[in-house]
């Protein structure tokens, strides 16, 4: 089989404030989840290793994916939006099946997938799957903004683990199409650089 193609590929999670982005970070990432609410200081990134195998040429695919976590308060968005989606290659849109406005609000967040002057590889989620009783809207909900954006969707509980790795590699797949669609491995992803900033703070609320 021909040598893996690798690639570092930066990704960024969008959506409000406490839908549950750092949490779903934490369980790709360490596969760890705890209930505080860790208020996301600016941004940070996560280092994660993601192996895609793909037949038909086969081929393996090692993308290290470089995760970007933002603070979701809307106050903020604007001003951070530029830096922290500069570079960003792909992104998972992240709303919470416990409120209603969190899947609404998605539509302000699609335009920033135009990257750059093109449109990034996106995979929707709709987070806290395990609160089953408390659930206010239905995938299919999910599915007509995902589906205007054709985009793959998923439910997911970041406490359960369900679906996260699966959303995660969804999101890795479409990059590689992505990537050989447009016949190029994209710069390098980029690290916060210290001005654009890793204060990564984290608190416990
Ligand atoms: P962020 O602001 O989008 O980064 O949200 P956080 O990851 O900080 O999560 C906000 C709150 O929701 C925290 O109390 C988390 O423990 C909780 N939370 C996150 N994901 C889930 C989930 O899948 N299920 C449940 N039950 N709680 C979750
Ligand atoms: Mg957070």
């Amino acid at each position: 089989m021909d040598k893996p193609i690798t690639a570092k590929i930066k990704v960024c999670l969008l959506g409000d404030g406490a839908v549950g982005k750092t949490s779903l970070i934490r369980r790709f990432v360490d596969d760890i989840f705890n209930d505080d609410y860790l208020l996301t200081i600016g941004t940070k990134a996560t280092k994660k290793k993601l192996i895609i195998k793909k037949t038909n040429p086969k081929r393996e695919y090692h993308l290290t994916l470089m995760i970007w976590d933002i603070m979701g308060q809307n106050s903020f968005r604007k001003i951070l939006h530029p830096i922290y989606l500069k570079g960003a290659k792909g992104a998972m849109l992240v709303c919470d099946l416990t409120r209603r406005e969190t899947l609404d609000h998605l539509i302000d967040w699609i335009d920033s997938l135009n990257v750059e002057g093109r449109s990034i590889p996106s995979v929707f989620v709709a987070n806290k799957s395990d609160l089953t009783d408390q659930h206010v809207f239905e995938l299919a909900e999910l599915e007509k903004v995902a589906s205007a954006n054709d985009s793959p969707f998923y439910t997911t509980s970041a406490k359960t683990g369900e679906n996260v790795e699966r959303a995660f590699s969804a999101l890795g797949k479409n990059l590689i199409e992505d990537i050989i669609i447009n016949k190029s491995l994209g710069s390098p992803a980029e690290r916060p650089k210290s001005s654009e900033s890793a204060i990564a703070s984290n608190y416990n609320y």
